[in-house]
């Protein structure tokens, strides 16, 4: 093991403290990065503030972070992709059982045996490790973790800027292919223009897709458009609601809080379907006839597997996709955290700059 620095909560209502934390050291199938940014995502709230209780309780001390990026320190005998010195990223995954179905087609996220979370994640399947029984995420100097959860960052993107693609990026990307917006010509709303909104609008349009950006912060049209909204509604004004019925073919819900999903469905056509990304902790409460009468679709989708996070960074590479960011250092976690649980009020993630914050 080796020591290295992370901040954490030590208790949900506590503030982050710097501590001293242990890793698994360098074996001949990992690789070591110095971890120099990490997207502050609203889930890493959910977990440090232990929203997920009962459902999915918080080991304390815990180190948020699943949106690293970094640079090569360190690689194992039998690695061969990566070298010292690559911009490389970890996302969500930090581990899993790599021998079921569903890991060996690329879904390690869904892996049978469980996937483990690069934070709060037990370490169970003997890949990753830390002198506790659970996972300390990237906001922490330094990580090491199996080659295959390991994103290549294409040379040229901002390091800065890369995190975000993979969470964020990838949880707006899966959808999009899984419901056919990679082919473009759909009429795709995206509700929440926040950390995962704002990449949703940007690659939706990539793809060649109409976009409506759907948010209850009037004050976000303007960065909505100049992203790639075509269309931009206010979801708390019934006027705006009613001009837009019934003009999407896909929405991918994002919203943090619990609320109701039949606000959204009058703007669904025809075989319309929503996919509920969010962790709302509700239950929704769904009239059934307007699903019957239009043939609507109700679903989820979570993240998505190393392949598709390395197809997803290198698609925005392509594409010119970079998260809108702001760079932030450890003393200023408590009041972003703050700021994520009243509402994200502006069109960006915020990032914590390590180097910045030592
Ligand atoms: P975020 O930056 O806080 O954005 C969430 C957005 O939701 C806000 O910007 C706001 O957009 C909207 N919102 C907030 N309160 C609302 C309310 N009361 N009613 C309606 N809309 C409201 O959060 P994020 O990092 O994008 O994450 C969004 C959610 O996805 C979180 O719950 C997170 O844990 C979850 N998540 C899920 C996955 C997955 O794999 N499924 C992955 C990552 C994150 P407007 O101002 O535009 O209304
Ligand atoms: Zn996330």
């Amino acid at each position: 093991m080796y020591t290295t620095q992370a901040w954490a909560k030590a208790a949900a209502d506590s503030d982050f403290k710097k501590i001293d934390i242990q890793r698994n050291l360098c074996g001949e199938e990992d690789v070591t990065f110095a971890v120099k940014y990490c997207g502050i995502c609203h889930s890493d709230v959910h977990v440090a503030e232990d929203h997920l209780k009962p459902v999915r309780s918080t080991n304390y001390p815990c180190v948020p972070g699943h949106e690293l990026a970094g640079l090569v320190t360190e690689v194992g005998t039998k690695v061969t992709a990566y070298k010292v010195g690559d911009m490389v990223g970890v996302g969500c995954i930090s581990d899993s059982c790599l021998a079921c179905p569903t890991c060996n087609t690329g879904n390690e996220h869904a892996c049978q045996a469980g996937m483990t979370g690069t934070y709060n994640g037990e370490t169970k399947h003997g890949h990753i490790a830390t002198d506790k029984s659970w996972t300390f995420g990237g906001y922490s100097n330094s990580q090491t973790v199996h080659q295959r959860f390991i994103i290549k960052i294409p040379p040229g993107f901002p390091l800065e800027a890369a995190g975000p693609v993979f969470c964020a990026g990838i949880t707006m990307f899966s959808p999009l292919k899984e419901w056919g917006a990679h082919r473009g010509g759909l009429r795709v709303g995206i509700v929440g223009i926040g950390g995962l909104g704002q990449m949703g609008v940007q690659l939706a349009r990539a793809m060649g897709n109409t976009v409506t950006a759907i948010s209850t912060s009037p004050n976000k049209k303007a960065v909505a458009k100049e992203i790639g909204a075509d269309t931009f509604v206010v979801s708390t004004d019934p006027e705006s609601m009613r001009a837009a019925a019934m003009s999407c073919d896909l929405i991918l819900n994002t919203v943090s809080v619990s609320h109701e999903l039949g606000t959204y469905l009058p703007l669904l056509a025809m075989r319309g379907t929503i996919v509920q990304l969010g962790v709302a902790m509700n239950a929704h409460a769904v009239y059934q006839l307007p699903l019957m009468m239009r043939k609507l679709r109700v679903t989820g989708s979570t993240i998505g597997g190393m392949l598709e996070t390395q197809e997803c960074i290198d698609f925005c590479h392509r594409h010119k996709i970079v998260p809108r960011i702001k760079l932030v250092t450890a003393d200023a976690l408590l009041d972003i955290y703050k700021m994520l649980n009243s509402k994200n009020d502006s069109v960006v993630r915020n990032v914590l700059d390590i180097e910045a914050s030592k």
